[in-house]
């Protein structure tokens, strides 16, 4: 176990490994790159290598055992999804005078503090930052450094203001992490006090080779599933193929019969099993995303750009439909599509705001 198991970018991580080399590891760091590229991962692992207990190095270069019981305790917030959610759900289950004053907080180990955007809003908000500025001046308790990690950059305005004045008198000790997709999503303050390493999507070549231990899958389904991810090893990892070409099937059935003025039974049996809560909600939501995805490789197709399509196990069909369509009619169509978010959001009925998409996307 060590840096020898990150996946892809190997500059960006001998840079950081090399950082963490000499004595002074940088107070900000920004890692940037699409969701599932492994920032999280990476910020893991340093903070691992910052705290390990064996101190192994490989490659002349500074790595963690795993096996330590620092790594060991760091490694449980590993599975962030997880914690995130028994967060949340420790919350839910307190007196609603203390759940408005409860932030979502992961601590495995004293000195590794992860910030997880809070819920429903998703947004760092200020008192989160609090909690790190009320901690972040005592000295470790167990490692030699303290990490804190916000695995997504949404801060509320105050809590970036907040942020920023740590950053501007860090002790020597701490290093924040910013996890963002894109760094423009931070204020051009808290840019200039950190260092910004992105970590580029991977070629598909080698997601699919990873995904070799996906035994259950063909060859076709790992391409496909590595198109779908867009380079994101952690995104392909965690790809529920099946359901996705489940949600996909409704996604054509509702354009067929929308384009060819076909009977709506077969659309009528598709969005009746879009029922209304929690599951139908999840249901919707992926066939939204998917939706979204088959529309633009529709704009792909009538571009003469086909090598950029997705799905690409039926591309013969969608071209076949981005024959019959305009670039007027997708647009349209992404429009109509954002309808329907909002209208969920509103909690509108579902299935009935499905068939009236379908209606709107007729020719
Ligand atoms: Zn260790």
């Amino acid at each position: 176990m060590g840096f020898s198991d990150f996946q892809g970018n190997p500059d960006t991580v001998r840079r950081l490994r090399e950082m963490l080399a000499r004595d002074h590891f940088p107070h900000g760091v920004i890692f940037t790159g699409p969701r599932g590229a492994g920032k999280y991962t990476l910020a893991q692992m340093v903070s691992k290598t910052m705290n390990c207990l064996e101190r192994p190095q490989t490659d002349g270069l500074p790595d963690f055992c795993g096996r330590c019981s620092n790594c060991e305790r760091i490694a449980q917030a590993d599975a962030l999804d997880e914690r995130f959610d028994e967060a949340v759900e420790a919350r839910e289950n307190l007196r609603d005078t203390d759940k408005k004053e409860t932030r979502i907080l992961i601590q495995t180990f004293p000195d590794a503090l992860v910030i997880p955007p809070d819920p429903p809003q998703m947004l760092v908000k200020v008192d989160q930052v609090r909690h790190v500025t009320g901690n972040i001046y005592y000295r470790p308790a167990e490692g030699r450094q303290k990490t804190y990690i916000f695995p997504e950059s949404n801060f509320m305005k105050e809590a970036a203001n907040a942020l920023l004045k740590v950053l501007e008198e860090p002790p020597d000790y701490a290093t924040l992490f910013l996890l963002a997709e894109n760094s423009n999503a931070l204020l051009p303050t808290i840019r200039s006090r950190c260092i910004t390493l992105h970590l580029a999507p991977l070629p598909l070549e080698e997601i699919e080779a990873d995904l070799a231990y996906r035994v259950e899958w063909n060859a076709a389904q790992k391409k496909l599933v590595a198109r779908l991810s867009g380079g994101a090893l952690g995104r392909a990892r965690r790809f529920d193929l099946a359901g996705y070409v489940a949600s996909r099937k409704d996604v054509l059935t509702l354009l067929q019969t929308a384009l060819s003025s076909a009977d709506h039974g077969t659309l009528f049996r598709a969005t009746e099993s879009y029922r209304a809560g929690a599951e139908g909600k999840e249901k919707t939501d992926q066939l939204i995303a998917t939706f979204y995805i088959v529309l633009e490789d529709l704009l792909f197709l009538k571009h003469g750009t086909a090598e950029l399509v997705r799905n690409i196990d039926i591309q013969n069909e969608l071209a076949a439909m981005a024959s019959s369509v305009s670039f007027q009619w997708i647009s349209s169509a992404v429009d109509r599509l954002g309808e329907v978010q909002s209208g969920m959001r509103r909690n509108l009925l579902r299935s009935l705001s499905l068939d009236a998409l379908e209606a709107a996307l007729e020719v």
